[in-house]
């Protein structure tokens, strides 16, 4: 009985983290181009139709409708469902670590807003100031929800990368955006400064991965956003940041 409840629990976790992916997938697209994500309905990009409500439930429609407009055959981007179903992964995932808490709450909410300033980053280059600015909701809960985190190693945290950065910036123009910067200041009040390290070492490790096969590529295109890798690391440190520092220590005999 009781594994029935908790398998009936995942599957709720599952569908609301659907349902605020279909909401992410209106952010990813709405915030660049500065459309309101609170007013009026869907349409197609293309014949601009109003997608119907039965047309519009997560995940299921796309695969209802072959990936096609239901109104002209543009095909929709595989994209939308991928969102989707990722949200509701990261809602489990999270889920499994911290149970149904305020504490998933505020991981989710960050994980939720991460997710979105990875694709519009990858999309566009930019971190709207809007999406840091909504990650600095669930930093502040967590000082409510995640009170063994002090608040000085939160305060360390909001300059321990983002000053480094800073000054990189300086020097070299172009090495980051003004959002990496921002999202890392709010991200190392969220996260205390050991978990902001950590964050931006995963980070750092996987985008000098990937800058190094577009080097090898020789792709014309010099620039990457580095959002997207900031944004792995800093979810990483969120769900497993403790657990990966012990181990690191333990290494050492610490
Ligand atoms: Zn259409």
């Amino acid at each position: 009985m009781v594994e029935f409840i908790n398998f009936i629990l995942y599957v709720y976790i599952f569908v609301i983290g659907i349902v605020i992916g279909s909401f992410l997938n209106v952010v990813i697209y709405r915030v660049p181009l500065e459309i309101s994500v609170a007013k009026g309905r869907s349409f197609c990009p293309r014949c601009h139709a109003q997608i119907k409500g039965y047309h519009n439930i997560p995940v299921l429609s796309y695969f209802w409708l072959r990936g096609k407009c239901a109104d002209c055959g543009e095909s929709i981007s595989i994209r939308y469902p991928l969102v989707e179903l990722f949200t509701g992964l990261i809602a489990i995932l999270i889920f499994a670590v911290y149970g149904f808490s305020f504490q998933w709450l505020v991981v989710f909410s960050a994980g939720a807003i991460l997710i979105g300033i990875t694709m519009i980053d990858f999309d566009t280059m930019i971190i709207p100031n809007g999406l840091v600015i909504a990650l600095m909701a669930p930093a502040l809960l967590s000082f409510f929800f995640f009170p063994q985190l002090g608040i000085l190693s939160r305060v360390i945290g909001i300059f321990a990368i983002s000053l480094p950065m800073l000054i990189l910036a300086l020097f070299i123009p172009d090495a980051f955006g003004g959002g990496d910067i921002k999202l890392m200041a709010v991200a190392g009040f969220m996260l205390g400064w050991g978990n902001t390290l950590l964050a931006a070492f995963i980070g750092l490790l996987l985008g000098g991965a990937v800058a190094v096969v577009l080097l090898a590529k020789k792709t014309p295109d010099k620039h990457m956003a580095f959002g997207p890798y900031l944004c792995i690391g800093i979810m990483t440190a969120l769900l497993f940041g403790d657990i990966i520092i012990q181990w690191y220590l333990n290494l050492f005999g610490l």
